[in-house]
């Protein structure tokens, strides 16, 4: 269960975020669209403590991001903790950001091997490359477990990427425009992957601009825009009949 209540973030004067209060429960999927500049990535950012919230706070599974209480209140967390919950929150940002001498299952493997979850066995070496290989073969690129960066293609550099944010069994998976870098007939195949992670119960956040995925996989779609959520709803509500003025004015454009 995610819950975020109230998250305010400013960079110098400019307030970014003006509260935004948004609830995605446990398998559920949000998707999150806006014009550029409404604070998308921001909100994604704030959920793994990539950006500090000026106000406000975010939960998952009852547990603060970024801070505890102690007596009445709220501290921020040493870096070495905020680590280890980054580790439960996975993200995939639009350009797959893969190490380049790492190999597709290497890539995997890593994360695993080198900062595992504190609260699961670290695994060894033989149980990380296996389960790279059933990551890679869930993303359709068993055959490609040996191939660099450089030698894949957008679209399946990508399905690396999400594989290996797979592979630290995160509590939520984060999505920032995963496609937007991608050629058009390459971002099928990796709406596919999102798609079946998203019917298999993976909690999941998506900032996208491809609406038609969105009315697919979304349980439910936050439209914001100049920092706030304007509305929220099903994707049936959002799409064919929303009721706010700047929601209904975006899609006139981008549908
Ligand atoms: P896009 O669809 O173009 O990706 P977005 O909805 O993701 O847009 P954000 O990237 O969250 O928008 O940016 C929201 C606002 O915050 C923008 O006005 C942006 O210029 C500003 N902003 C984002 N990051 C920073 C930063 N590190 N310092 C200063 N301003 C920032
Ligand atoms: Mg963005």
């Amino acid at each position: 269960l995610v819950e975020i209540t109230g998250v305010r973030k400013l960079f110098g004067a400019t307030e970014v975020l003006k509260g935004i209060t948004l609830t995605v429960e446990p398998g559920g999927v949000a998707v999150i669209v806006g014009p550029s500049g409404s604070g998308k990535s921001t909100l994604l950012r704030t959920i793994n403590h990539l950006e500090k919230v000026d106000g406000g706070h975010i939960a998952i599974d009852g547990t603060l991001v970024g801070y505890e209480v102690r007596g009445r209140r709220l501290h921020e967390l040493r870096e070495k903790d905020i680590l280890r919950q980054r580790t439960e929150i996975g993200m995939v940002f639009q350009n797959f950001n893969l190490f380049p001498h790492l190999t597709a299952l290497e890539n995997v493997t890593e994360a695993p091997v080198v900062a595992p979850r504190t609260d699961k066995p670290r695994s060894t070496k033989e149980e990380a490359r296996k389960r790279g290989l059933e990551l890679l073969d869930r993303v359709g690129l068993k055959e490609r477990a040996g191939a660099y960066p450089r030698q894949l293609s957008g679209g399946q550099q990508q399905r690396v990427a999400i594989a290996r944010a797979l592979a630290l069994d995160p509590k939520i998976l984060l999505f920032d425009e995963p496609t937007s870098a991608l050629d058009p007939e390459l971002v099928n195949e990796v709406l596919d992957v999102i798609r079946e992670l998203a019917t298999s119960g993976t909690t999941l956040i998506i900032v996208t601009h491809e609406m038609g995925f969105a009315r697919d996989v979304a349980d439910t779609v936050v439209f914001m825009d100049e920092g706030q959520v304007v509305e929220q709803g099903s994707p049936e509500q959002i799409f064919a009949n929303p009721q706010e003025p700047r929601t209904r004015s975006f899609f006139s454009k981008v549908l």
